[in-house]
């Protein structure tokens, strides 16, 4: 009799320590779903985690807001910034999550952007695409950005490419097309106009939403990866 009444006991304790858990489990998955849910474009963790593996599958959990920016991002974004030469494989390209890594020019700031680094260190080499479609809002020099483009797609991303040795004959106000040549990459920046030299030759790229009235970079890391598989060939060696 006392056993039975030992072993009930026990699965008494067994049921309720399941549910707890159970019911902790629940209480967690709604905590996150709140917190993706409350995100705004601004949220650091949004600007963080943009586009990564873990997002697509969180997307329908995001506020409207971020959902939305997400999406035109997809479908504004077509190729991978710098194509592949035809002609030489070992003219590859690498780059790593840098976002928000400390950058000291003059004063430290925070990187919002990837940098694609140019396996052979010459300017002028690599050509520059576009990653989508959209026209030319921003040409011409910035101190720290070098020689720099800056275009809008049609659902209002703005694509910042910075650095660049040369430009493909476009000016401001121009209307390109996704895959289209928009110069060269270089290492010019940091420095009064014309500086060149300063770091190894790299594309640094910039996401930055304008849906919101303000300027809002996200970390383009995430979609530069998943554009990869929409490389485009060049000729250039
Ligand atoms: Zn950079």
């Amino acid at each position: 009799m006392r056993q039975i009444r030992a072993e009930r006991l026990l699965l008494l304790v067994l049921l309720f320590s399941f549910f707890c858990t159970l019911g902790a489990r629940c209480l967690l998955e709604t905590g996150r779903q709140n917190t993706l849910a409350g995100r705004r474009i601004s949220s650091p963790s949004y600007r963080q985690d943009f586009f990564s593996p873990q997002m697509q599958k969180d997307r329908k959990l995001l506020s409207e807001e971020c959902r939305t920016f997400l999406r035109q991002v997809e479908e504004d974004s077509v190729y991978f910034p710098v194509p592949a030469s035809s002609l030489d494989p070992s003219l590859s390209v690498s780059y790593v999550n840098s976002w928000m890594y400390e950058r000291n020019y003059k004063e430290k700031s925070s990187h919002e952007g990837t940098d694609i680094m140019a396996a052979r260190n010459e300017r002028g080499l690599y050509p520059i695409v576009s990653i989508s479609d959209g026209t030319v809002t921003n040409l011409g020099w910035l101190e720290l950005g070098g020689w720099r483009i800056g275009i809008t797609s049609p659902h209002g991303v703005y694509y910042y490419y910075a650095h660049l040795d040369s430009y493909a004959g476009i000016k401001e106000g121009d209307t390109v097309k996704a895959g289209q040549l928009l110069g060269f990459m270089g290492d010019s920046g940091y420095g009064p106009e014309g500086t060149k030299g300063e770091f190894d030759v790299h594309l640094h790229l910039g996401i930055y939403s304008w849906g919101t009235g303000e300027e809002i970079s996200v970390n383009p890391y995430y979609l530069l990866r998943s554009l990869e598989s929409s490389r485009l060939k060049y000729q250039y060696s």
